[in-house]
């Protein structure tokens, strides 16, 4: 019999469709993998058990009814715990909201319950997505399913980790300095983050609101494409939301999944091409540019000078974004709420809840943040942020008048073991040095698996103009045509 949890979101939703399966039992695999492995991966932070087989009674009903369904209908999603879901905990990895239920579909949740795919749970992430490893989420790490030592990436580790346990065939991540673009690096999986308000923030927990794009995350190109289709487009409820259809994604990797780049100019970023990356991660590089050019990609160099200060600049805006935005957790609205013993003053309570509620790293950003702001050093902190985001962005539109897409590795190492970073956040912050620029400008980005260094799996970004989406997902659909999927040892 086949094994429903090796599939990809393409063939069960044709299954689904054709009858020769139940959108139940689809689930039902899903659910029994996740109790088999889970334990050792911890990609879940809340599995919906009864919500799930719910919602895929629900399509079952549809298709038996004569009811047409869509393109997803009955393929299992792991979503992050950064989205709001009505009546189902959302924690952003944090003890703050701890036994929070939402009184709320994020956007993107209502879209995916109204695409009738079935969500199965809530996937762990470093509190408040601030991280590259989940290590600094509140519940204890998810484990990388290619080496359990090793970290699966972050601050979206639970959604790719899920990928690669097969535990879920889609997931949903967020990208604010490359938290889905990481962990699929990471994790041989695929991720895309969209152009910067082509999804919805609406219901999504807010760590940089300038920066904080959800997206897609898969096992393949495809069905990436299928996922940010299903999620993506304008929202109204979200003031930043672009108000244009999304760009044909599913066609442009359906183009690409031919194997022809003839025509395309790509550009290799040369500043992250250098001896900050692991010599595997170069090498594996490399051999998929020989691919591209083998497809009929024309490659040249492209220098970008200002994307170096990218990851100093990021680390000011982003925390001033979250000094402000974290305000709001304050023992009076949501979760916990400490020390209120009915003698101590509403500063006390405040100051006590936050205290024990925040971990030492969304601690260290909100100082930062606060420091970056205050009177006085505004204009040397935040202010020089701000110009050099300017500057990145004149690089990314000086390049793209070369180029129809820029490529680099999407991060300078592999999978690295859990521990080795969390005593020193630099080198944590270090692993998002290939994917802050495109944060900063705005525009789309994707990780597609490449090949392995020493059995581990490496990623290329694809990174493309904003609204141009589909540029990235043509060449990483034409990528892994030629390159493959990568299927990690068994659990
Ligand atoms: N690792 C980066 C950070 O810690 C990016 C996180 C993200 O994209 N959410 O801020």
């Amino acid at each position: 019999m086949t094994d429903l949890t090796r599939l990809t979101a393409v063939e069960i939703a044709a299954l689904v469709a054709a009858g020769e399966t139940s959108a139940v039992e689809v689930t039902r695999a899903h659910l029994d993998r996740i109790a088999e492995v889970d334990d050792r991966v911890h990609a879940f932070l809340h599995v919906d058990t009864d919500g799930a087989l719910a919602a895929a009674r629900a399509v079952d009903a549809r298709r038996s009814a004569g009811e047409p369904l869509g393109p997803l209908a009955g393929v299992p999603v792991a979503v992050k715990d950064v989205l709001t879901t009505k009546g189902v905990p959302t924690t952003v990895g944090s003890r703050i909201l701890e036994g929070w239920r939402p009184p709320y579909d994020s956007t993107i949740v209502r879209r995916l319950r109204e695409a009738g795919t079935v969500m199965l749970g809530k996937t762990n992430m470093d509190e408040f997505a601030m991280g590259s490893s989940t290590e600094y989420s509140a519940y204890g790490p998810s484990r990388n399913p290619w080496d359990t030592d090793r970290i699966p990436g972050g601050s979206g580790g639970g959604s790719a980790a899920a990928l690669a346990a097969y535990e879920a065939p889609l997931a949903i991540g967020s990208d604010t300095g490359g938290s889905i673009r990481q962990p699929g690096a990471v994790t041989g999986t695929v991720g895309a983050k969209p152009t910067y308000g082509g999804t919805s923030r609406y219901g999504l927990v807010a760590f940089s609101s300038s920066l904080d794009t959800p997206g897609p995350c898969a096992r393949t190109v495809l069905d990436a494409a299928l996922l940010h289709e299903v999620i993506g487009g304008h929202d109204p409820r979200d003031s930043t939301s672009i108000p244009a259809p999304v760009p044909g994604v599913v066609a442009a990797a359906k183009l690409g999944a031919t194997g022809d780049l003839t025509g395309v100019r790509l550009g290799i970023v040369t500043e992250f091409t250098g001896e900050g990356a692991e010599p595997g991660v170069l090498a594996a590089f490399r051999e998929s540019v020989d691919a591209l050019a083998k497809l009929g990609a024309e490659i040249v160099e492209v220098s970008c000078p200002n994307f170096t200060y990218a990851l100093p600049a990021y680390y000011l805006i982003a925390p001033s974004e979250c000094s402000s935005n974290l305000a709001r957790f304050d023992g009076v609205r949501f979760g916990l709420r400490v020390g209120d013993d009915g003698n101590r003053s509403l500063e006390e309570v405040m100051s006590m809840t936050r205290e024990a509620g925040f971990g030492p790293e969304v601690k260290r950003r909100i100082m930062i943040g606060t420091y970056a702001l205050s009177s006085g050093y505004y204009d040397a902190y935040y202010g020089q942020a701000q110009k050099v985001r300017t500057l990145i962005t004149r690089d990314f539109t000086a390049a793209f008048e070369r180029v129809d897409a820029l490529i680099s590795p999407t991060t300078p190492s592999v999978a690295f073991p859990l521990g080795a970073r969390t005593a020193d956040p630099y080198q944590m912050y270090l692993a998002d040095l290939y994917t802050i620029p495109t944060n900063l400008y705005g525009g789309p980005g994707i990780s597609v698996p490449c090949g392995l260094s020493d059995g581990l799996p490496v990623g290329l970004q694809v990174m493309a103009p904003t609204m141009a989406d589909d540029r990235m997902y043509r060449v990483a659909a034409a990528l892994e045509s030629a390159v493959g999927t990568f299927t990690p040892p068994a659990l």
